[in-house]
């Protein structure tokens, strides 16, 4: 877990380091620059924050604000440093998102409470967005968060004029995989079929579950020329692949549509409508194949 500490005077800022260190697996930085604590917060993966709230330039109460009305940063716990004199601003700062206090000078063992009550809430947290945003079986990207991101990315495409392609992947007769091996083979297959997508694909791509034994990728920055010899390199490791489940060793095949964003898409589901019939050719005509529209 990664804890960020700011606060302008250093001598404090490593006492309460050294604190915190004593934990296991935790990785401690120190930032006696408000501005350019907030930016590492803002920019890197930060798990919780411990910010003193009387510093020059940015306070720790300007800073919990800058911090919660981030939508991506709201998660990170925030416990602030302050004095009892300083009632009106703990209000405030609860007001602004902060999770928990301490007093000036901050006692160790509070301290380490604060810390792993505040980790705990983290891995929870952290948990749940897994839940929400992956599918239990695969651990791609599911159907709801997959749109999510694909929306996100066509915007992005727009704004910078560059090209975006979607396939749409469905495993060819998968019903006879799970009439003859099973529901746990037909599992297992989906599994290894992800995992080989995965490993297939840039990291800037991205592959949700849609639903069943239907999958959809998004190609960043990639023309439908370049998408379909991506699409055709997948096809091959797919076919060529031989899934172990526990009774037997599968051969599968995937058929694929492809088709890239264009002007006209009002939304991604255009798109992705458009790559579904591709698929639907793909399915047609014999399977086991790539149809670009
Ligand atoms: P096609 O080549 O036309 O795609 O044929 P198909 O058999 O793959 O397609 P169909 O849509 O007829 O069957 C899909 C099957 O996928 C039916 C359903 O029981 C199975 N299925 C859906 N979700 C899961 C799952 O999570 N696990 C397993 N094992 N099977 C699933
Ligand atoms: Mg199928
Ligand atoms: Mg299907």
């Amino acid at each position: 877990m990664n804890i960020v500490i700011i606060d302008d005077n250093a001598v404090n800022a490593k006492i309460n380091a050294a604190y915190i260190n004593k934990l296991d697996d935790i990785n401690s930085v120190i930032f006696t620059n408000p501005i350019e604590g907030l930016a590492y917060c803002l920019e890197k993966d930060v798990d919780m924050i411990l910010v003193d709230y009387k510093m020059p330039k940015v306070n720790g109460l300007e800073l919990v604000r800058l911090v919660k009305e981030n939508p991506e940063k709201s998660g990170v716990p925030i416990v602030m440093i302050t004095s009892d004199s300083e009632n009106d601003v703990r209000l405030a700062a609860l007001d602004a998102g902060a999770n928990d206090f301490l007093n000036k000078p901050v006692d160790e063992m509070e301290l380490i409470i604060r810390v792993r009550n505040m980790l705990s809430l983290r891995s929870y947290t952290l948990e749940l967005k897994r839940l929400a945003n992956f599918d239990a079986l695969t651990s791609v990207y599911n159907r709801r968060h997959y749109l999510e991101q694909a929306e996100k990315e066509m915007s992005r495409a727009r704004r910078y004029s560059s090209p975006l392609s979607v396939l749409m992947i469905d495993v060819d007769k998968f019903k006879q995989v799970n009439d003859t091996y099973g529901h746990a083979c037909g599992d297992t297959v989906l599994t290894e079929l992800a995992n080989i997508c995965l490993a297939e694909l840039r990291e800037v791509d991205f592959i949700g579950r849609l639903g069943g034994e239907e999958f959809s990728v998004c190609l960043t920055e990639t023309s439908l020329d370049r998408a379909s010899l991506v699409a055709e390199r997948l096809r091959k490791s797919i076919e060529s692949a031989t899934v172990n489940t526990e009774q037997e060793s599968l051969k599968i095949s995937v058929s694929i549509g492809l088709t890239e964003v264009s002007d006209c898409d009002q939304e991604f589901s255009n798109a992705l409508n458009r790559a579904d019939q591709a698929l639907y050719s793909a399915k047609e005509s014999g399977r086991n194949k790539i149809v670009s529209l």
